[in-house]
């Protein structure tokens, strides 16, 4: 037994089973990790949704005009995930990074690649609410355990929550929030950009926006879960 199992035991965040530090300690049981289900089969190929009897891009794309290439999403947001995310975001089970980093890997693995990855900014007012920024711990683990490389180059000022707000709504609250980190840092290559999850693709949209304007080829969007 690892000495930490004594000095802070932990329970898996799905179940609440006891679990064991170790070399595999991600936050969640063997068993619920056996359970969980990634994606599988036809996506649409613009939001990654899974399709059912649509062909090619779901009903949402087909209104929707976006400048990115396609988004690949690890889960759909929902259930035991959306419990999941929630608890690594306002619960503080940062454990959590290495287990999201892990399917993450996989898909970058499988679609993406070699090509760097863009954090999508965190919001300051949740850094500070929080005390730390989500996505970045998540991408330390790709960048050290993984070895993906990374590609910070863009920052947000001032934007409000986008939680409550309507696609078109979103747009117009993220106008001109999103930034190069540095001002005249161009970019030679596609990128894929990172969030945590995808809802109207409003943010995705806005970040590749910049990102074409400081250079970059395709923007490809990678996301742990699909809203
Ligand atoms: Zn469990
Ligand atoms: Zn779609």
């Amino acid at each position: 037994m690892h000495p930490l199992d004594i000095i802070f035991p932990r329970n898996c965040e799905i179940c609440g089973n006891n679990l064991l530090y170790g070399k595999d300690y991600h936050g969640i049981c063997p068993g619920c990790f056996s359970r969980l289900e990634t994606i599988q089969g036809e996506r649409c190929s613009t939001c990654g949704r899974p399709l059912i009897s649509e062909m090619t891009t779901c009903t949402i794309c087909r209104e929707r005009h976006y400048d990115f290439t396609r988004n690949v999403s690890v889960f759909e947001y929902e259930g035991v995930v959306r419990q999941l995310i929630h608890a690594y975001k306002f619960n503080r089970r940062k454990e959590l990074s290495l287990l999201f980093a892990g399917f993450l890997y996989t898909v970058y693995a499988e679609h993406f690649e070699h090509l760097p990855i863009v954090p999508v900014p965190g919001r300051k007012e949740s850094r500070k609410k929080q005390g730390w920024e989500h996505i970045e711990t998540v991408l330390s683990v790709l960048d050290k355990s993984y070895g993906v490389p990374l590609c910070p180059v863009l920052r947000r000022t001032g934007s409000k929550a986008q939680k409550t707000l309507s696609f078109e709504d979103r747009k117009n609250n993220l106008n001109n929030t999103i930034s190069p980190h540095i001002t005249g840092t161009r970019l030679f290559s596609s990128v894929v950009l990172l969030d945590d999850v995808f809802t109207t693709g409003a943010t995705a949209q806005e970040c590749t926006r910049v990102l074409h304007a400081m250079g970059a080829g395709d923007v490809h969007i990678m996301t742990l879960a699909i809203d």
